[in-house]
């Protein structure tokens, strides 16, 4: 029996672009027989919904509100909630995970800190970084950005992607032997009526904190995918031709010369 877990959502309370609020989200997954979900809210570099102008601590306090939610209602209906967010640097975002509110609230410069300090303070906090959706392509996503060394690894299926992004994505992490992740990018409960409309990830063994989620990444445990595998095999030849640049130890883009899987 595995235990599923959403790694990847947003609520209306944190996110600007969420629609559903914690509460609502906890009772749709307990509802889908998910163990527990992780609430990872666009954090100050992307689409937050909190004024960016407030003092630090009047932000993250905000900021945790929709995790907040959702775990009021978690402990009520049995579903683990745990914290996460998804910080963003333009076109490439990460997914932090296992650090808390204590942590933000002594650590104010996570917010605007680069990529390579991210991943240093994340690790110095005992938490880990998953690149999300490295290769989506969206109006607002104008160039594919691999940010190779500054995670633990890649989310290779996401739910708010097109098929064939995700398939790129599973290639890459295959190539370079990167840790795979699943999540749902799911801001919106009210539009999901079956759990396999979720992504998320399927573990042996439940949960007992988040820190539990971040030794499977940083150790290389055993990461089942919920998603199903024919996602990996969408036909490259049928997108539109990638512009992909690696980010390089000085931060800048530097062009992959790659077709990747074509
Ligand atoms: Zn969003
Ligand atoms: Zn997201």
């Amino acid at each position: 029996m595995a235990y599923l877990y959403e790694t990847h959502m947003h609520t209306c309370l944190s996110s600007a672009c969420g629609k559903s609020t914690g509460k609502e989200h906890a009772r749709r997954y307990a509802d889908l027989g998910f163990a527990g979900i992780i609430i990872t809210d666009h954090f100050f570099g992307g689409n937050c919904a909190v004024p960016r102008s407030l003092p630090w601590q009047e932000k993250v306090k905000q900021f945790c509100r929709g995790y907040e939610d959702a775990r009021e209602e978690g402990e009520k209906i049995g579903l683990d909630v745990f914290f996460g967010w998804e910080q963003g640097y333009g076109d490439d975002e990460y997914l932090v995970y296992g650090l808390d509110k204590a942590w933000l609230l002594t650590h104010p410069e996570i917010e605007k800190c680069s990529r390579a300090r991210q991943l240093e303070l994340v690790h110095e906090g005992g938490g880990a970084v998953i690149q999300a959706h490295p290769f989506r392509m969206r109006d607002y996503m104008r160039y594919i950005r691999l940010g190779l060394r500054f995670c633990d690894g890649a989310e290779v299926a996401n739910a708010g992607n097109q098929q064939v992004n995700d398939t790129y994505a599973y290639h890459y992490a295959q190539e370079f032997h990167l840790v795979m992740t699943a999540g749902s990018d799911n801001h919106d409960s009210s539009r999901i009526n079956r759990q396999e409309e979720l992504f998320g990830v399927a573990l042996n063994e439940k949960l007992s904190d988040i820190s539990d989620y971040v030794a499977l990444i940083r150790n290389r445990g055993e990461i089942g995918l919920h998603v199903d595998p024919s996602r990996f095999e969408a036909d490259p030849v049928a997108s539109p031709v990638l512009t992909s640049y690696w980010i390089n130890a000085q931060e800048e883009l530097e062009a992959t010369g790659r077709t990747w899987i074509r």
